[in-house]
């Protein structure tokens, strides 16, 4: 078994790519699998273009939501703000990182937090409120 690209070289691996022989000279390691030289280029572009895909839920968001929905059952006067300055954060953070994802989340979180917020608002202003006008 000869080198496919140096006839008077033995060849000691095939690559991993073409399935061709090669000598220890053309043969290049990328990620513990032997490749070839024109083999090699292909293997490095896929490896960027997986990380380049890769993407990372923003803990942000999801915090954010989390506390949206908490400051629907109590505390939404300090739960609310903390939602939508949270929300307010990760759709910035998503916005400058294109691989973080969860802007629906965020978005949700700023809705849901403003909403609790209003209500709760309503409940301590509006209650005593109509408890008085409800009085002759
Ligand atoms: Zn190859
Ligand atoms: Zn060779």
């Amino acid at each position: 078994m000869q080198c496919k690209n140096h006839d008077e070289v033995q060849a000691v691996d095939r690559c991993v790519g073409c399935a061709e022989a090669f000598c220890g000279d053309c043969l290049v390691e990328v990620r513990g699998q032997k490749y070839c030289g024109s083999c090699k280029v292909l293997a490095i572009q896929g490896q960027q273009i997986v990380l380049e895909e890769e993407t990372v839920p923003c803990k942000e968001a999801s915090e954010a939501l989390t506390y949206a929905i908490a400051s629907f059952l109590c505390c939404g006067i300090i739960l609310g703000p903390m939602a939508i300055t949270k929300a307010y954060k990760a759709r910035e953070l998503i916005a400058m990182d294109p691989r973080l994802t969860g802007s629906g989340k965020a978005n949700a979180a700023m809705v849901i937090g403003i909403v609790a917020l209003l209500l709760w608002l309503i409940a301590f202003v509006g209650a005593p409120v109509a408890h008085v006008r409800r009085r002759p």
